[in-house]
């Protein structure tokens, strides 16, 4: 049984707000994901069979390996179609920011959608999310966008709604967030929504397959080497950390989305919790965390890098040299040794306590 955990007051608010509009525009943050992809076209394809007119405008660049997505066509990608994504966002009347809490994190798309004098929508669960918004469903606890878009159809009664494009979409978002369901499921509702979703006739093994599992040879080359030469990990401080220059991505031919998944590798190490991932890109030092447990890279990301997320996820920038940001990183891990802040806990290494229960085959 899938709980309804959006409150009332909210869903009456956002059906008075679609019935009352027409003209609709979707957006997500830049360097659009999977949840983000995922969750604005999902949406997209409930209120055009609503007969709603509606577009679904992107900041930047799609990852070629969310191409599949149903609708992925007709997306307007701001830095592509700069002129087209203006008027649909001037001619909207409500607005949905779907997988961002703050207007920092969609570039320069922000401006129209700033001036714009639709109402603003944002469904999203990341923490701390702004008060730029004249309706806010915004669940930290949620795996996912995918999954709150899919709960908000479901209590507004739309799920009829959800065809097997949209449920494509949905599932997609749901997937990559949880990393193919093995993280932020701590709630089984999870599953519960992929099931759903699956009854749709969608093509699960499809989904994954080019969502999370196809990679070009230069791809999986680099990642190859950023592992065998460029992982240091610091065992006492239960950290790891992989760093990336320009010239090194450059030698494997980097396109973007190449590193995808790659600063989650070394939190598989036993004793590892937390990973930080440092990328030389054009304009600065992109950033990345993981961890698991209560250590909250968000905080380290909010605090050193301009950036959030997520307690186990996050990211920011960084604009100064790769050695300021690795000397940053040492800083970090030298705190948690004066401070006895250790992210341990939930470490990977820990023994496992016995299993209460036994397995039988029959
Ligand atoms: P990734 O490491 O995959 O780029 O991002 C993981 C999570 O960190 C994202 O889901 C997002 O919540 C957050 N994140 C990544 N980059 C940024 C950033 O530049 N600013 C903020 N505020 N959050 C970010
Ligand atoms: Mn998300």
């Amino acid at each position: 049984m899938i709980q309804a955990i959006i409150p009332d007051p909210k869903i009456e608010r956002l059906r008075a707000l679609i019935n009352g509009t027409n003209d609709i525009v979707i957006t997500c943050h830049m360097s659009p994901d999977g949840d983000a992809m995922g969750s604005t076209l999902g949406l997209c394809h409930v209120l055009q069979r609503l007969a709603k007119n509606v577009r679904v405008v992107v900041p930047d660049m799609i990852p070629k390996s969310l191409f599949f997505l149903p609708g992925m066509r007709d997306v307007y990608i701001y830095t592509k179609h700069e002129a087209r994504a203006r008027e649909a966002i001037a001619g909207a009347k409500l607005i949905f920011c779907l997988d961002f809490n703050t207007l920092a994190r969609i570039d320069r798309l922000a401006e129209p959608i700033r001036l714009s004098r639709a109402k603003r929508v944002l469904i999203d669960h990341h923490l701390d999310p702004d008060d730029d918004f004249d309706l806010a469903i915004s669940m930290p606890e949620a795996s996912s966008t995918c999954e709150l878009v899919f709960r908000m159809l479901m209590q507004m009664h739309m799920l009829n709604m959800v065809d097997r494009r949209a449920a494509t979409c949905l599932y997609t978002g749901l997937m990559t967030d949880t990393g193919n369901f093995t993280y932020s499921t701590e709630n089984p509702e999870v599953f519960e929504i992929a099931a759903a979703l699956a009854r749709r006739h969608i093509d699960t093994k499809a989904i994954y397959n080019m969502a999370l599992n196809t990679f070009s040879a230069d791809c999986l080359r680099l990642q190859g080497y950023a592992i065998a030469e460029k992982m240091q990990v610091f065992a006492e401080q239960h950290a790891a950390l992989i760093t990336l220059t320009q010239d090194e991505l450059k030698r494997f031919n980097y396109h973007r989305g190449d590193t995808e998944g790659l600063v989650n590798k070394p939190l598989s190490i036993p004793g590892v919790n937390w990973v930080m991932f440092l990328r030389e890109d054009a304009e600065y030092i992109k950033v990345s965390c993981r961890s698991v447990g209560d250590f909250a890279v968000s905080d380290i990301c909010e605090r050193y890098f301009n950036g959030g997320g997520h307690t186990n996820a996050a990211g920011g920038d960084f604009r100064g040299t790769m050695d300021e940001a690795v000397g940053i990183f040492y800083s970090i891990i030298a705190d948690c040794d004066d401070e006895s802040e250790l992210p341990a806990g939930e470490a990977q290494g820990e023994e496992l306590p016995a299993a209460d229960f036994e397995f039988t085959i029959e």
